[in-house]
């Protein structure tokens, strides 16, 4: 054998040699492959699309870490405390809470699952503003908004707090910058603005909407002073009695529409609310500022009948909640509306309630 027969003979064994070594680690890569696939065939979805890689948590192991967005990770945790009055233990019939200072309201929790009162801790994000007492009743400290929690075990239920501040200016009662009128709080003889310009104005603009919609709502009643309301009121008790004229009648100083933010729409007429000018009034006077602020149903609150006409002007910011959240100007200002005179007869309500 020459030398250069043997250094061709060792040229084609190395060849082979790696040849071989390379179909080895081929057919051990394969076997890995398989043995794995079947013992973790769903560490990854096969057809992944980019960005968007779910981890599936059961079935990682700690050889196989799954790359995890962020994003995705956030959602498949469950969150720390359940805040939400949905689907927990701990609900409430209002998410709200209106307060005035010294003020108290206990807030009526309606619990599942044979949870308890008792098993409920309460607690506020700004004890400054209000007091919170074991059993839930809340105590408005100070002016401004905060936040009541009804914790129970993982469970936190939030209710926003406003507490509102009353305040008397010459004679005229405000709460929050609201001027009040009703059974309870009353207007000064010689308070005697008039129909606003603001009432105006929103008023103007509703009707204008209105008409583009083809309908006609006007201006029934506006305005009235101390002293129309008091020959109104005085004469029905001369014709008739005081309990008689209280059941029909504001008493002077007490009618809103001395407040010049007030308006009877079209006419003073049950059927007004079953009209389309009626309806349109109920869903979109918020729109322009205005509430209907003797609703169905709220009788014992606002101590009138429902009146479908008469809109009171608070702004389009208290209109829209107000609406929204399907309350009263009382609940709201959190304030009665009764006569407070020892007269049984005056804070008479509901079919006998008077007539605004
Ligand atoms: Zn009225």
């Amino acid at each position: 054998m020459t030398y250069a027969e043997i250094r061709k003979r060792g040229a084609r064994r190395r060849r082979y040699m790696m040849l071989l070594i390379l179909l080895i680690g081929v057919l051990i890569f394969a076997v890995v492959k398989i043995v794995l696939n079947t013992v973790h065939p769903k560490v990854l979805p096969a057809e992944a699309p980019p960005g968007d890689i779910v981890p599936v948590l059961e079935e990682t192991t700690e050889s196989f870490p799954v790359v995890t967005n962020p994003s995705t990770q956030k959602e498949t945790l469950p969150p720390p405390t359940k805040r939400s009055s949905e689907g927990g233990t701990i609900h409430v019939k209002q998410p709200y809470l209106y307060l005035r200072i010294n003020h108290s309201k206990k807030i009526p929790l309606i619990l599942s699952n044979n949870v308890t009162a008792d098993q409920i801790t309460w607690t506020t994000d700004d004890a400054n503003i209000v007091d919170v007492e074991p059993d839930g009743t809340v105590t408005g400290l100070q002016k401004g908004t905060c936040t009541v929690i009804a914790n129970y075990e993982d469970e936190a239920l939030e209710i926003p707090v406003t507490v509102r501040e009353l305040v008397t200016i010459a004679g005229c009662t405000y709460v929050d910058g609201i001027l009040v009128a009703n059974k309870t709080y009353s207007l000064p003889p010689d308070y005697d603005p008039g129909l606003l310009p603001v009432t105006k104005e929103a008023f103007d603009l509703l009707m204008a909407d209105a008409a583009e919609e083809g309908l006609n709502i006007y201006e029934g009643s506006g305005y009235r002073d101390y002293k129309f309301q008091e020959t109104c009121y005085n004469s029905m008790v001369r014709g008739y009695n005081k309990s008689y004229a209280d059941t029909w009648s504001a008493r002077p100083g007490h009618s809103e529409h001395q407040t010049g933010y007030t308006i009877d729409c079209n006419t003073k007429n049950e059927a007004f609310g079953e009209t389309d000018e009626g309806k349109w009034l109920a869903a979109h006077c918020y729109e322009y500022g205005f509430i209907i602020r003797y609703p169905k149903g709220k009788e014992k609150i606002t101590g009138y009948n429902y009146e479908s006409w008469h809109i009171r002007y608070v702004g389009k910011e208290h209109a829209r909640i107000i609406h929204d959240q399907d309350i009263t100007l009382e609940e709201y200002l959190d304030i009665d509306s009764a006569y407070h005179d020892g007269d049984p007869d005056a804070a008479v309500l509901g079919e006998d309630s008077e007539s605004e």
